[in-house]
This record gives C-alpha cells, sequence and structure tokens, in this order.
C-alpha cells in the first residue's frame, strides 16, 4: 500500500545531491552570489545550470536546453571546459 512512497523516498534519497545542488543555485542567483550567464557553447540567454560536480553546488556551467541535453545525452566531454589546459602534443 505505501510502495509508492516507498519508491518516492527512495529516488528523493537518490538525488538529494541534485536537488540541494539546484536549490543552492536558485538561491545563490536570487541573492546575487551567482550570475547567470549565457550558454557557454552558443551564447543563448535562457539556460540551465549544469552540475559537473554535484557535491560543489554553486561550480555550475550554464547551458541552454539544447545543448544541456546534448552534453548529458554524449557525456561530459562534448563541451570541454575552456579552462582546461591545453592538451600537449607530441
Ligand atoms: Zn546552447
Ligand atoms: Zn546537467
Amino acid at each position: 500500500m505505501s510502495e509508492k512512497k516507498a519508491l518516492q523516498s527512495r529516488w528523493r534519497r537518490a538525488n538529494l545531491h541534485k536537488y540541494d545542488a539546484h536549490r543552492a543555485v536558485a538561491a545563490a542567483i536570487g541573492s546575487g552570489k551567482l550570475e547567470r550567464q549565457g550558454c557557454e557553447v552558443c551564447g543563448a540567454l535562457r539556460v540551465d545550470a549544469h552540475h559537473d560536480h554535484y557535491d560543489e553546488p554553486l561550480n555550475v556551467r550554464w547551458l541552454c536546453r539544447r545543448h544541456h541535453i546534448q552534453l548529458h545525452f554524449y557525456g561530459e566531454d562534448m563541451f570541454p571546459l575552456q579552462s582546461r589546459p591545453p592538451k600537449e602534443t607530441e
């Protein structure tokens, strides 16, 4: 009878990190601590905050819906971080 509830609380536990991270981002934007930026790929202004690491809730990448979906679909290496040092050529 409470199978649904059990499933829900299991989901919450599994996703608590995500949930907390998104709440932290929303709060930081609200308080001006974090500034929303354009999509790092195409510059679109309607963006989602993407977390590479949910244990660093304010370390986000800004991606429009399309590129956000692509990133999750193809993996995080699809759009390398701009701060990543250039590969050494040999
Ligand atoms: Zn984009
Ligand atoms: Zn994401």
